[in-house]
């Protein structure tokens, strides 16, 4: 028979974060990951230790905003609404589209996939080449840590047991001159877990690179991504020489270390993350902007 387990579902997120400093909560926003990951048997319920906390309905985690620039998504936005949302940029909504099937995106939220921190968490390459900013609250305040601080581990997130990820800041997002590139790779289109996923970001002027960053997912224990690398095409002149191509390939390669595991082997995930990567640097459609 399933035990009885407390279950919290408060008006406001106030109320929420009282609770949370009192009692040590699961947190359950759309609940996706949290139901998988505490199954047991078919047909009998999960087994969840602690008491839990609903934050899904609370108002204060679903808004969308725009602050000059930034965007500001709330962290209980579902996928489905984030693709409806206007605001909601092309290459997210481009990783959402590949995110499992539209019952689990009707639920699933971009704030537990962060704060699920799964190296194939679909809109992770992104948020890191977004230069995503995550704000936490608590009864004590808030506070805002970049997604690469808080992302420490495979399921493993720099957050105190009684804060909570309200928002999700993504600066300049609302630039329009950068281009922004999500590919993944899987099994189907969409309804897969990533082999390896991988996100490119540019922004050119008069042929020059100003600015640029790679990240890749499912191909180490958290998102790859290397200032030190991006800085050497800083200020080179598109199209790139083969020879600077090979160069950032190879120092990508020194630093991705993927893992076999059921869905892939380490030597095709570094293949594919490669191919992906030299890809997005000789893509000819931003060469001609
Ligand atoms: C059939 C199926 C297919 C899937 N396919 C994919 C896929 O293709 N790609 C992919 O990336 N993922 C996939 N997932 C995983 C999952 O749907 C996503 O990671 C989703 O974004 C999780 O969001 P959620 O709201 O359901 O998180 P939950 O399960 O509610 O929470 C996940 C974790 O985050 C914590 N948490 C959630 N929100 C907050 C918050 N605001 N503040 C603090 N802690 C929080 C929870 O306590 C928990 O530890 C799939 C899952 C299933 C069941």
């Amino acid at each position: 028979m399933a035990e009885k387990i407390t279950a919290y579902r408060f008006d406001c997120l106030e109320q929420t974060l009282s609770q949370l400093n009192k009692e040590d909560c699961a947190i359950i926003a759309g609940g996706t990951d949290v139901m998988v990951l505490h199954k047991s048997r078919r047909g009998v319920p999960p087994k969840i230790l602690k008491s839990v906390v609903f934050i899904d309905h609370l108002s204060e985690l679903k808004q969308v905003n725009q602050n000059q620039k930034d965007l500001h998504i709330g962290a209980c936005c579902t996928y489905s609404e984030l693709l409806e949302h206007a605001l909601i940029p092309v290459a997210l909504k481009n990783a959402i589209k590949s995110i499992a099937a539209p019952a689990i995106r009707n639920r699933g939220t971009l704030g537990g996939n962060i704060c699920n921190a799964s190296p194939a968490g679909d809109t992770l390459p992104l948020l890191y080449v977004y230069n995503a900013k995550l704000r936490l609250r608590s009864v004590n305040g808030e506070r805002i840590v970049a997604i690469n601080d808080f992302i420490q581990g495979p399921r493993r997130v720099q957050r105190d047991p009684n804060e909570i990820v309200t928002e999700i800041i993504l600066p300049s997002v609302l630039e329009e001159d950068a281009h922004v590139v999500f590919e993944k790779v899987g099994n189907r289109n969409a309804d897969a877990i990533a082999k390896v996923g991988f996100a490119g970001y540019i922004r050119i002027n008069d042929a020059r690179i100003e600015d640029v960053r790679f990240a890749f997912g499912a191909v180490g224990p958290t998102m790859v991504r290397s200032l030190n690398i991006e800085k050497k095409l800083v200020g080179k002149t598109l199209p790139l020489a083969d020879s600077d191509i090979a160069e950032i390939v190879a120092d990508f390669d020194k630093i991705i270390r993927p893992i076999d595991d059921q869905r892939s082997t380490a030597v095709y995930r570094k293949i594919v993350a490669l191919n992906l990567l030299r890809y997005f640097l000789s893509l000819k459609q931003y060469q001609t902007k």
